[in-house]
């Protein structure tokens, strides 16, 4: 028996007790005639004891031969601390060792296991095992395994059966590259790794299987942005019979139990905005709706002056910044550059300052007289105090980078508080989506999306105004989950197609599986998923998702303890068939 009781166990009542324990060696104290040793494990920490009184030399000697991360078994009797240590929950009590056994010994870790440690990212990555010591990372594995837990038990509950799918499949679009993998027996044939497991599971319900549920691993090669995983997990879903507000009820409910089981936490009825609306109000589809400051647009109120920055923009839109007008011209001058650095890109920035005395200095007074900018003032609902912070130009960028600005304010101010949460729902996206670049249409969900009724005719006249049965589930300005009310027949299904530019050849070849299947009596059907990454993280009150995932990639998207992705050897390319022409 390798243990009696875990390193977090041991209270006073256990004092006189015999016990095992194994662990590592957290740290040692030698004080000459007494040596203290801390062990730890998932668990917890304990201190054992040897001293010159009670301990034999020998036993004394090897307790002082041990080196941090050693693994050890130590046996001993629990007896009262003389000086307790309130700080751990075994602080009251130490182990009077009796017999020592070191079980394996260690080298020198590279960096301290303590919850603030010297150790970079890179080094922690690198010896990710070592780092999984720790308690942060560890405590986040362990909140991480909880939240699964308890996602499976109201599933379960609500009569969802869990169902694998495989990973070896053929392109599923999701909007990103697909990972491939070469198949041996099929020369020049690939798979590819499932973006998501978007058909296997409509047809899972083309199969009958009603609730279906699976956290999932999903793969997308894309071009890394900072704390994007190529693989990530998803907590995917999929129901029959079902519209959009069958949906929305059964995932609300889910996130609020996870809220209150998780969290402690009750939320309201989940607040619903159409897309339009979000992108007027916020900016942006994922709103963080925990603080105010909703755009005001200003054209009706600002483009009847000579100011021509304004009246050639084709929106005007402002936010009032909660207390803003107390700025220095330098601090205002900072926003101005902040907001014109490239990864934001707006040209400038007009600001009014809302005086306490009801009077307002802007910069733009040459242009404006008191009644405009009071007009601005109750457009963005700036109050005495406030500051207004005015962009302008192309609606899509203004209104992107209003929201940057939006968002960096509110973080700067302390609004966006990790342990408060406010869920909405995001409804009626766009059907398809514009790509600038190409000029082709593309799906803003996926392919199988369907449309709202009644609008598949506008896919001829008017493809951008389409709006489709797809809802987002927005948590504290993070995208959370995502689903639509699917597409069950064949032929829409085809026009579909059609529309995002593929032949029915093409059609056929890639997706002639999903279209046969709607043959056969594909009920009506919808799903969500959600990212179970960064789910965890905003519940655990963290932005970094890969502090919630025991492996994960960096941010070129290598694995660096094992050293991934590396090159394969001759023999293995042969047997694939793949000959690589690699100019360096
Ligand atoms: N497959 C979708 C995704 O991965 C989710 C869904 O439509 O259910 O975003």
């Amino acid at each position: 028996m390798y243990r009696s009781h875990s390193c977090g166990a041991l209270r006073e009542s256990h004092i006189d007790t015999l016990v095992t324990l194994s662990g590592w060696v957290q740290k040692t104290r030698d004080k000459g005639f007494v040596v203290w040793v801390d062990i730890r494990d998932r668990y917890g920490i304990t201190q054992l004891v040897f001293d010159e009184d009670r301990t034999p030399s020998e036993l004394l000697e090897k307790a002082r031969n041990l080196g941090r991360e050693f693994v050890v078994q130590a046996k001993g009797k629990v007896i009262e601390r003389a000086s307790k240590n309130n700080n751990i929950p075994t602080g009251n009590i130490e182990v009077l060792v009796q017999e020592l056994t070191v079980l394996n010994e260690s080298k020198t870790p590279p960096f301290t296991i303590e919850d603030e440690t010297d150790g970079g990212e890179d080094l922690r990555m690198k010896f990710r095992y070592l780092d999984l010591r720790r308690n942060p990372i560890k405590n986040n594995l362990v909140f991480r395994s909880k939240v699964s837990m308890e996602v499976r038990k109201y599933l379960s509950e609500q009569g969802f059966i869990e169902v694998e799918t495989p990973y070896l499949i053929k392109s599923t679009p999701e909007g990103a590259r697909d990972f491939v993998v070469p198949s041996r027996m099929n020369e020049g044939q690939f798979y590819a790794l499932p973006q998501s497991p978007q058909t296997f599971k409509q047809l899972l319900m083309v199969g009958g299987l009603d609730k279906y549920f699976q956290i999932v691993k999903c793969f997308r090669d894309e071009d890394l942005r900072a704390d994007r995983q190529p693989e990530f997990t998803q907590i995917d879903c999929e129901m029959a019979f079902v519209e959009q507000e069958d949906i929305l009820n059964v995932f609300e409910g889910l996130t609020t139990y996870l809220l209150k089981e998780i969290k402690g936490i009750e939320v309201d009825a989940f607040p619903r905005i159409t897309f339009d609306e979000a992108m007027k109000k916020y900016g942006n589809d994922k709103p963080d709706i925990r603080f105010g400051m909703e755009f005001g647009e200003l054209n009706a109120v600002a483009q009847h002056k000579d100011f021509n920055v304004f009246n050639s923009a084709e929106l005007v839109v402002g936010i009032a910044v909660p207390g803003g007008a107390g700025y220095t011209r330098k601090e205002i001058d900072k926003l101005i550059d902040w907001v014109r650095r490239p990864q934001i890109g707006a040209k400038g920035m007009v600001y009014v300052k809302c005086n306490e005395d009801g009077t307002f200095k802007s910069s733009v007074d040459k242009f404006y007289d008191r009644e405009d900018l009071a007009n601005w003032a109750k457009e963005t609902q700036a109050r005495a105090g406030d500051l207004i912070c005015v962009l302008s130009g192309d609606v899509n960028k203004t209104r992107t980078q209003l929201s940057a600005l939006r968002m960096e304010l509110a973080e700067r101010m302390g609004l966006r508080k990790p342990n408060e949460f406010a869920p909405l729902w995001v409804i009626d996206f766009p059907l398809l989506e514009l790509d600038e670049e190409t000029g082709h249409y593309h799906a803003m969900h996926h392919p199988f999306t369907s449309p709202k009724p009644g609008q598949l005719e506008l896919l001829d006249t008017d493809p951008g105004a389409v709006r489709a049965n797809a809802y987002d589930l927005v948590l504290n300005g993070n995208e959370i989950g995502g689903g639509s009310i699917r597409i069950h027949d064949k032929e829409t299904q085809a026009v579909m197609f059609k529309h995002l530019g593929f032949t029915p050849e093409e059609a056929k070849a890639q997706f002639g599986f999903l279209m046969d299947a709607f043959q056969y009596g594909a009920p009506p059907h919808g799903g969500i998923a959600f990212g179970l990454d960064r789910l965890v993280a905003i519940l655990g009150g963290q932005e970094t998702i890969r502090d919630f995932i025991a492996f994960p990639k960096n941010n070129s998207g290598r694995d660096v303890m094992i050293d991934a992705p590396s090159p394969i050897d001759k023999v293995q390319l042969e047997e694939l068939n793949l000959k690589l022409d690699i100019k360096s």
